[in-house]
């Protein structure tokens, strides 16, 4: 039996934070989903299909990856994709009231799917998709945190070039 994680999130755009958690998964599971949520509350910079791109192409030299984009209920998804754990980061402690609810919520209305939750490494701790998005509207530098690939696609968005 393979053993396969989900790692849902909105990846507006994904980061090397995120790089970090996905790396870190694919050492404990055989196959990690990367699922982008197309229906998120929150309003994204980047259309569903261009957040998969860029996640496909940063992906690509990691082997038993996949990338999906999703809407949905996330119990339902996993179901559908025999995953026996949801990953989700956790970086400070304000990540920790919000992530608390969704792991509960999704216990309640499946008692099979555990959430496992991996801590930031430490040089990631400050790095957020929002914040990169606001260093590059102010034009400042953003290879220190996203990959090369995903700055120009940035800089593209905030017609900054
Ligand atoms: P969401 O909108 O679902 O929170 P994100 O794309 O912002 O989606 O994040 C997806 C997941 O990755 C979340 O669990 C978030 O806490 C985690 N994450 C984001 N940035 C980092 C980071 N720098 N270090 C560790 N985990 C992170």
């Amino acid at each position: 039996m393979k053993r396969i994680a989900v790692y849902p999130g909105s990846f507006d755009p994904v980061t090397y934070g995120h790089l970090d958690i996905i790396k870190r998964s694919l050492v404990l599971f055989d196959q990690v989903i990367i699922a982008v949520l197309r229906n998120t509350m929150k309003k994204s910079l980047f259309t569903a299909q261009e957040r998969y791109d860029m996640l496909r192409e940063v992906t690509s030299t990691l082997p038993n990856v996949q990338i999906e984009v999703f809407g949905g209920l996330l119990v339902d998804y996993m179901k559908d994709k025999s995953a026996i754990a949801i990953i989700r980061g956790l970086r400070a402690v304000s990540d920790f009231e919000h992530e608390f609810q969704m792991a509960l919520v999704n216990k309640k209305l499946d008692s099979k799917v555990e959430t496992l939750f991996m801590m930031t490494s430490e040089r990631y701790l400050y790095l957020s998709s929002s914040m990169v998005k606001e260093i590059v509207t102010f034009k400042g530098n953003a290879l220190n945190f996203v990959p090369p690939y995903v700055s120009k696609k940035l800089e593209e968005k905030l017609n900054l070039n």
